[in-house]
C-alpha cells in the first residue's frame, strides 16, 4: 500500500531542479577562507543540496503544516491533555523581547522585569492550589513528579526515617506516576479501583503502613472522576506517616473549587501547559511547576525567586536553603511557557479561572450525555473535564473496535480522542472538549460519532477500513513501531 498518497509532499529534494536556486546569492567566501583547514577536511565535491526557488520551499512547508492537526485548524478531543485554546495575545506576550531576548545568566539588576513575573507567578500558582510555596523549576510534569518525589524522600530521610520504601499509586493514576516513584528509588504498590472508579479504600487500608513514603493520586484522576473518598484517603495517608503527592495535570476541571494544599495534600504538580494555555500539541516545550507545604519548603530545588524587603528580586544563591535537593533544571525554567500561565491567569481573574473550570466540566458532561446508548459510559456519576466512553458493546455487536471509531473520525474531519487509555476500561475512549468549544461544535462532533456508530451497525466493514479520504490509510502500527522504515525512496519506488 503507498503511503504517499496525493496531498503527502514531495520531499525538497524531489522537487529540486538544476539550477533552480541560482536566485539566492549568498556572500562570497572571504578569500582565504578555507587555506587553514587540512586538504583532507576539504570536500572534494559540493554536496547534494536541493536546489530551490523561495515560493517552491515556503509552499513546500505550509502544505506540510496543513497536514498536522491543532486547535487552530479543528476540534482536538484528546483527554488527559487538556488540548486547549491559546490566547494569541499570550504568544504576543512570551515574545516581548524584554522576555524573549534576556540572556539566563543576565546578573538580577538587569532582570528585575521577569523576576517578578516569575515571583507573582509563584504567588498566584500557591493560592490557586492552597500551597504555601511554588518552583517553577520543573520543565513538565513528569519531572514535576520526579521533583516532588524527591522531595518526599528528602523529607523523610531529613527526619531518619529510613524504612519508607514504597509510594502507593492507584491503578487510575497517569503511567508517569509509577515510573516516577521507581526513578526516584522506590517500590511501586499499585492499588485497585473501587466499581465508583474512585480507589479501593480497603485495599489502600491495607498496603499503607511504616514502608509507606508517600502516595500519588492523580485526582481528578484518568478516568475524568473527582477522587470521591479523597478527605479520607488523606487522613489514613497522614496517620500512617506518609506523604500525599497530588498529580495536578487535571486541575483545568477544578479550579476555584478545590484547592488541594488546603485539602491536605502535602505536594502537587501543574501542567501550565494543559491547565494554564500553551499550545501543547505539537509536544513542545512546558512547565511542571510544583507547589508544597511549608513542610517540604526547606527541601525546594534551588533557587527560588524571592523578594527583598526593599522590593527588590532575586535568584536564591547556591547553598542559599541547605537541605534543597538542588537544580532539577537550568536557569529558571522554560521562562516562555510561565509568561504564558502568568497572562492567561492575570487575564481570567478569579472568577474567570472557576468559569474555565465549570465551562470545562459542563462541555464534558453534555458530550457524555449525547454520547450515551451509542457507547457505553461508565461510573454512573457525573465526569469533570473529560470523560471515558467505550466501545465494548459496540465491538460484541459489530465487531467494530474503538480504533476503528477512532480511524473513521478522520474521514469525517475530527481528530480523534485518545483511545486505549485509561488501561482499566475495555476498548477506552477518553475525551475532553475543554471549556472553549461552541454548543454548534460539541453536537456536530457527538453527531459524527453517533453517526460512526450507526455505520458500525449497518456497514461495519466501512469503519474497519477506514480512513478511506486521509493521506494515508491504516498502517500497521505494530510494524510500524517494531521494524520503522525510516529511508527515504522516491514515490514511484514506493509499494
Ligand atoms: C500529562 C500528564 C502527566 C505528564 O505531564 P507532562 O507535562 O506530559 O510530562 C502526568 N499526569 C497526568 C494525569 C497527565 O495528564
Amino acid at each position: 500500500m503507498s503511503v504517499t498518497g496525493n496531498p503527502l509532499q514531495p520531499t525538497l529534494l524531489e522537487l529540486s531542479r538544476p539550477g533552480r536556486g541560482a536566485g539566492t546569492r549568498l556572500p562570497a567566501a572571504p578569500a582565504g577562507a578555507l587555506a587553514r583547514l587540512p586538504a583532507a577536511a576539504l570536500r572534494a565535491t559540493p554536496p547534494a543540496l536541493p536546489e530551490l526557488n523561495e515560493a517552491t520551499v515556503v509552499r513546500h512547508y505550509v502544505n506540510l503544516s496543513h497536514l498536522n492537526w491543532s486547535v487552530d485548524t479543528g476540534f482536538y478531543p484528546l483527554g488527559s491533555c487538556t488540548m486547549k485554546y491559546n490566547p494569541k495575545v499570550n504568544e504576543w506576550a512570551a515574545r516581548l523581547p524584554g522576555f524573549a531576548a534576556l540572556h539566563p545568566l543576565v546578573p538580577d539588576e538587569a532582570a528585575q522585569g521577569t523576576l517578578e513575573l516569575l515571583w507573582r507567578l509563584e504567588q498566584d500558582l500557591a493560592e490557586i492550589s492552597g500551597m504555601d510555596a511554588v518552583t517553577l523549576q520543573p520543565a513538565a510534569g513528569a519531572q514535576g513528579e520526579l521533583t516532588g518525589i524527591l522531595m518526599v524522600r528528602a523529607y523523610h530521610r531529613a527526619r531518619g526515617d529510613l524504612a519508607r520504601t514504597d509510594v502507593l499509586v492507584p491503578d487510575s493514576a497517569h503511567g508517569t506516576n509509577p515510573a516516577t516513584a521507581s526513578m526516584a528509588g522506590f517500590r511501586t504498590v499499585n492499588i485497585p479501583s473501587a466499581p465508583d472508579g474512585g480507589v479501593d479504600l480497603e485495599a489502600f487500608r491495607a498496603a499503607l503502613g511504616p514502608a509507606t513514603a508517600a502516595v500519588m493520586i492523580t485526582n481528578p484522576s484518568t478516568l475524568g472522576l473527582f477522587e470521591p473518598r479523597v478527605v479520607e484517603l488523606l487522613e489514613l495517608v497522614h496517620a500512617a506517616g506518609a506523604l500525599a503527592y497530588m498529580d495536578g495535570a487535571n486541575l483545568n476541571a477544578m479550579l476555584g473549587h478545590f484547592r488541594p494544599g488546603a485539602a491536605g495534600f502535602d505536594v502537587m504538580h501543574f501542567n501550565v501547559h494543559k491547565t494554564f494555555s500553551t499550545p501543547h500539541g505539537g509536544g513542545g516545550p512546558g512547565a511542571g511547576p510544583v507547589g508544597v507545604r511549608n513542610h517540604l519548603v526547606p527541601f525546594l530545588p534551588e533557587p527560588l525567586v524571592l523578594r527583598e524587603p526593599d522590593g527588590a528580586f532575586r535568584l536564591e544563591r547556591t547553598g542559599e536553603r541547605p537541605a534543597s535537593i538542588g537544580r532539577m533544571r537550568s536557569f529558571a525554567g522554560n521562562v516562555g511557557i510561565l509568561v504564558r500561565a502568568y497572562a492567561y491567569i492575570r487575564a481570567h481573574g478569579a472568577d474567570g479561572l472557576r468559569e474555565v473550570s465549570e465551562d470545562a466540566v459542563l462541555a464534558a458532561n453534555y458530550l457524555k450525555h449525547r454520547l450515551a446508548g451509542a457507547y457505553d459510559v461508565p461510573f454512573g456519576r457525573p465526569c469533570m473535564h473529560e470523560f471515558v466512553a467505550s466501545a465494548a458493546t459496540l465491538r460484541a455487536g459489530t465487531g467494530v473496535r474503538t480504533l476503528d471509531v477512532a480511524k473513521r473520525l478522520i474521514d469525517k474531519g475530527y481528530h480523534p480522542p485518545t483511545i486505549y487509555f485509561p488501561l482499566t476500561v475495555e476498548e477506552a475512549m477518553l475525551i475532553e472538549p475543554t471549556e472553549t468549544e461552541s454548543l454548534e461544535t460539541l453536537d456536530a462532533f457527538a453527531d459524527a460519532m453517533l453517526e460512526i456508530a450507526r455505520e458500525a451497525h449497518d456497514d461495519p466493514d466501512l469503519v474497519k477500513g477506514a480512513p478511506h479520504e486521509a493521506p494515508v490509510r491504516r498502517l500497521d502500527e505494530a510494524t510500524a513501531a517494531r521494524q520503522p522504515d525510516l529511508r527515504w525512496r522516491p514515490a514511484a519506488q514506493v509499494d
